[in-house]
């Protein structure tokens, strides 16, 4: 398939990358010109813009940092609504709020474009090895189309209701990760505070009930006060923001996610956004008032 690639980031360059390697025609753009080199040394195309990565492309690829850009890229004159044939099928694969994922869906179908929000979970790992789980929503008709375009870039991949649902999937995902590292941080605060070897203590919980895939991955690496991102607290910031307005819209409330979005908004404040998310562990201990190890 000819395919437009809008975003080549952290994620959007190996997902680009893998595209191009399952045999399709990839043209990408990105407003960092360097990231469109490190495409065309993959072998796809570097675009001069969008409207020159969405020219004759079947489908077109959004992973943007967050709902301005999206809106810039896709809405506003000259972008993917703007210039794509009609037929074309849009993937946003962005986090962004549930209702720009709806508005542009409706945006869309007056120009025949078709629409899906297809949000990830599996961080720079998950798209460097293909592994994604993708969260999608839209029409089933087009979830179906998309499906061998996703299946090169991920293993899990679910359609879980209409338009907006997989952006609700990713809050849903964001808010019991933020909190499992809240936890986590706060487990290991205790552990060290009252003498107790902290790697020690979390082998021990990562065997039992409390085991996660966090505990798994992240322990040692927490415990080492390792934070190179991974996850950048900055974009874990923007998703508890989504995650909250969506429980507004929703019309329900979700007091631990409340409690977290607030820890890593602290975070920020703090100075350690562009540290991985596991950096929560440096709030709580400065909660604590604990100094926290210098990265
Ligand atoms: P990133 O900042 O590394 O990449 C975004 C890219 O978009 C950048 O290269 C930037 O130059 C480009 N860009 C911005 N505005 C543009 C525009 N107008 N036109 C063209 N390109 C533009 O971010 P990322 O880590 O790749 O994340 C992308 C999305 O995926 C975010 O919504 C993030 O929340 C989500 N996500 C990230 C991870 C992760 O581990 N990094 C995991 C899951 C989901």
């Amino acid at each position: 398939m000819k395919l437009g690639f809008i975003g080549l980031g952290v994620m959007g360059a190996p997902m680009a990358a893998h595209l191009v390697a399952a045999g399709h025609d990839v043209g990408g753009y990105d407003v960092t010109p360097a990231a469109g080199e490190k495409l065309r040394a993959a072998g796809g195309r570097a675009a001069t813009g969008v409207a020159d990565a969405v020219a004759g492309a079947d489908v077109v690829i959004t992973m943007l940092p967050n709902h301005p850009q999206v809106e810039d890229v896709v809405l506003a004159g000259g972008g993917v609504l703007d210039t794509a044939e009609p037929g074309t099928l849009l993937i946003d694969m962005s986090t962004i709020r549930p209702e720009t994922s709806i508005a542009i869906a409706e945006a869309a179908r007056d120009r025949k474009i078709r629409v899906l929000d297809a949000p990830v979970s599996g961080g720079q790992a998950g798209a460097e090895q293909a592994s994604l789980s993708i969260m999608v929503g839209g029409l089933e008709e087009d979830f179906a189309a998309a499906k061998p375009v996703l299946a090169a870039v991920g293993k899990t991949i679910v359609h879980v209701g209409p338009h907006g649902a997989g952006q609700v999937v990713k809050a849903a995902n964001q808010l019991v990760v933020g909190g499992i590292y809240g936890l986590v941080a706060e487990a290991i605060v205790l552990l060290e505070a009252s003498g107790v070897d902290a790697a020690t203590g979390l082998d021990v919980l990562a065997g039992g009930l409390a085991g996660s895939r966090i505990l798994e991955l992240k322990r040692q690496s927490m415990v080492d006060r390792q934070f190179a991102p991974g996850f950048r607290i900055d974009l874990h910031h923007k998703d508890m923001g989504i995650a909250l307005a969506a429980a507004r819209q929703a019309d329900v409330a979700l007091p631990l996610t409340g409690l977290v979005a607030q820890l890593v908004a602290a975070g920020r404040a703090m100075g350690y956004g562009s540290l991985d998310h596991s950096a929560l562990l440096k709030v709580v201990e400065q909660l604590s008032g604990r100094v926290p190890a210098e990265v």
